[in-house]
């Protein structure tokens, strides 16, 4: 059969990172649901919609094409044909995303992409609803969390890590710590409570609480799991 390793959990846990070092370590393909939620999210503010418009952004959705890559070590986004990698990070889209991933139509034409890629090979598959919706069935599941505070900090430290990155000057990252923190709050909340397919550790998933781990030991006992 397949084999996939379902990674879900709230905002600012390290899930990306670990995800994509586990799919390295085990040669596998990785596929970043959230990556997808924030491209219909960009693509409904280009569009010039209101994120709430739920039967306009209905339509638009259902019209987009998504070919995701996932190559743990080559991950860039694209849009009708132009590089949007930095974009899907932006405030913009971390804010439209929340109303946009609510809309019933819009995750069940992103369930199709993801179930058929998650059934394509060997595959690490971080999300929200992985364990619970797009592969019940998955092989290993797990769901990370942490400590609000300590997933604030490391969003925070990404979020200027990316920023240094991107040409800005250090200290001149963006939003500070108190504000990444309301948002994150914001968002595993709607997250949370949206009447389809809300955040939630599926019953058979390991929970794993990451927040006095460092990144290389969540990665090991996800790596631990994975070969049992
Ligand atoms: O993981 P990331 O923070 O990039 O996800 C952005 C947003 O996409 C989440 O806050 C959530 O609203 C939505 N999402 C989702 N289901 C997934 C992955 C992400 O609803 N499987």
């Amino acid at each position: 059969g397949t084999f996939v390793i379902a990674i879900d959990g709230p905002s600012g846990t390290g899930k990306s990172t670990v995800s994509r070092r586990v799919a390295t370590e085990l040669q596998a393909g990785y596929l970043d649901t959230g990556a997808l939620y924030r491209i219909a999210a960009l693509a409904v503010l280009r569009a010039g919609l209101d994120p709430q418009d739920t039967d306009a952004v209905a339509d638009l959705i259902t019209a987009l094409r998504l070919d995701p890559p996932t190559d743990p070590d080559h991950q860039r986004h694209h849009l009708d044909g132009e590089d949007v990698s930095e974009q899907i990070r932006g405030p913009e889209v971390t804010l439209a995303v929340t109303p946009v991933s609510a809309n019933p139509v819009v995750r069940q034409h992103l369930f199709t992409v993801q179930r058929t890629l998650a059934m394509s090979g060997r595959m690490v598959v971080e999300g929200r609803d992985i364990g619970t919706v797009i592969a019940p069935d998955a092989t290993v599941k797990i769901y990370l969390t942490a400590d609000a505070a300590e997933r604030a900090r490391r969003r925070f430290d990404q979020n200027a890590a990316r920023a240094v990155h991107a040409g800005a000057p250090a200290g001149q990252a963006g939003p500070g710590l108190a504000d990444v923190e309301r948002d994150l709050a914001r968002r595993d909340t709607m997250d949370s409570t949206r009447s389809h397919a809300p955040l939630q550790a599926a019953p058979d998933a390991v929970v794993l609480d990451s927040s006095s781990m460092q990144l290389r030991e969540t990665v090991r006992a996800v790596l631990t799991l994975a070969a049992e």
